[in-house]
């Protein structure tokens, strides 16, 4: 399965190893699928990811964008073999050569149990360190678990992942929150070394526009989480409804796929964003939900008011992208004039991202951490936050899309940090910024 014009011969790292930010090697576990080596295909996966279940179904598949095959036909189905070795493993348990090592070597500290935090903790674990995950919730997986919809990760696959994590001695503690329940000096008196926070991005954010607190002006992962484990379980509550979602990335096709099968009739995507620019994000929508899921690209909403009829009505008009700016780079958004319109339906849901919840953290570390425009600073090599010993990664440190995937690679990147730290050696020497 090698495509040895997929290999630059300075480089050596095919184009879709660079484009996995956990750094899979695609290649060598699409040669082992090639020669039935199933159970070994996703051990490989393991080495760099440890949430194969988790990313055969749902991962972004950044690595798919570079693949060379698409120059021929398609790329290379690579997300999908994933899912292929790891519904192998789930039929066949119990035989992958990955055994738990022998935890000689001092306590961490892992906050929250996401994606970047089950990650940190496997390498640690793996490397023969005693790690504690503390979960504030009574549930594992982050908001993989309680957001992302079932038909989409089920429980049972997220499951695996976290079984097997848990099988090389990562201890897991639920329940327990970080600000509210313990401190950064708490986890110091217990005898952990070093800490790894990773609490994900859980307080929505909306654009302060005029009717956002109208009734059925909702926001993304509130609706995603009551369809999933809250109260709202009445399957005929949407029935022929019509929903408006402001924004068009993934956590918005979430709530539009999620409204339709509940019944809604009809979904309209109000973004800013060209076509071209939201291309990963429509490449998994298949035709059928494009009829009903309709996108209104380079537009943006002005207001939400209310029809006479109850109805809301989503007031919007069409932008065009200016010339970057040469001193920020900032490319102004320009109104066509007399392009105003507007899209009445019966639900607005707002779906542009979250932001994080800055008190648990600055309460637990003492207003220490160093926070800029919502995002916790880290060194973007070594992970390490402004209090040495302490690292993070995650939602909690990205200022663009966030992906399940780029977690998982800062986690193992901080592991191999906390290491270090932990025995004293220099965190950066002769390692390589793969985001560079
Ligand atoms: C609706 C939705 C759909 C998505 N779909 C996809 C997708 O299809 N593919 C993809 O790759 N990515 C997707 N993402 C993004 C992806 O889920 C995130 O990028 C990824 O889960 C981030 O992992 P994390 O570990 O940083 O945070 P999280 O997964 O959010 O985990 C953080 C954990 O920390 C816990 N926590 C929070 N505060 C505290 C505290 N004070 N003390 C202790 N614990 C705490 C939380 O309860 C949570 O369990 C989606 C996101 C959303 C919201
Ligand atoms: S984890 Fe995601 S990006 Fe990486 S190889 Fe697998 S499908 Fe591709």
């Amino acid at each position: 399965a090698y495509f040895m014009g997929c290999v630059p011969f300075l480089t050596g790292t095919a184009p879709c190893v660079v484009g996995c930010p956990a750094g899979v090697d695609v290649q060598g576990y699409v040669s082992l699928i090639s020669e039935g080596k199933f159970q070994e295909s996703i051990d490989l996966i393991r080495e760099m990811n440890p949430l194969p279940y988790l990313c055969g179904r749902i991962c972004t598949a950044q690595c798919a964008l570079n693949c060379n095959r698409q120059h021929h036909d398609d790329p290379v189905a690579i997300r999908e073999l994933k899912r292929f070795v790891s519904d192998y493993e789930a039929a066949h348990p119990n035989n992958s050569k990955i055994k738990p090592v022998k935890q000689t070597k001092e306590k961490v500290a892992v906050i929250g149990a996401g994606s970047g935090g089950l990650a940190a903790a496997y390498y640690l674990a793996r490397m023969g360190y005693k790690p504690t995950i503390f979960e504030k919730g009574d549930k594992t997986g982050g908001v993989v678990r309680y957001g992302v919809p079932q038909y989409r990760l089920s429980d049972e696959a997220l499951d695996h992942d976290v079984d097997f994590i848990k099988s090389m001695g990562v201890e897991i503690v639920l329940n327990k929150e970080f600000g509210a329940n313990f401190t950064l000096e708490d986890i110091k008196k217990e005898g952990f070394e070093a800490v790894f926070i990773a609490v994900g991005l859980y307080v929505p954010k909306t654009l302060r526009l005029e009717g956002e607190d109208l009734p059925n002006a909702l926001v993304a992962i509130d609706f995603l989480l009551d369809r999933k484990y809250g109260c709202a379980e009445d399957p005929e509550e949407f029935k022929g409804k019509t929903f408006g979602i402001i924004g068009g990335g993934a956590v918005a096709v979430d709530v539009g796929e999620t409204a339709v099968r509940l019944g809604a009739t009809k979904v309209d995507f109000v973004d800013i964003l060209t076509e071209e620019a939201l291309k990963n994000v429509l490449k998994d929508l298949h035709e059928a939900e494009r009829e009903v899921m309709k996108y209104n690209f380079t537009t943006s909403t002005k207001n939400i008011t209310q029809e006479p009829d109850g109805k809301l009505a989503l007031n919007c008009y069409k932008i065009e992208w200016g010339e970057p700016d040469p001193e920020t780079g900032r490319r102004p958004l320009n109104k066509v004039e007399g392009s105003d319109f507007k899209i009445v339906v019966d639900y607005v849901v707002t779906a542009i991202g979250q932001g994080l919840d800055m008190v648990p953290i600055n309460t637990a570390t003492d207003n220490k951490l160093k926070i800029e425009r919502g995002k916790i600073v880290v060194d973007n090599l070594t992970y390490e936050t402004t209090i040495p010993g302490v690292f993070s990664g995650g939602d909690i440190i990205f200022d663009s899309l966030m992906c399940a995937v780029d977690a998982i690679g800062d986690g193992r990147e901080a592991a191999y940090s906390i290491d270090r730290y932990i025995r004293g050696v220099d965190l950066k020497e002769g390692r390589i910024n793969k985001k560079d």
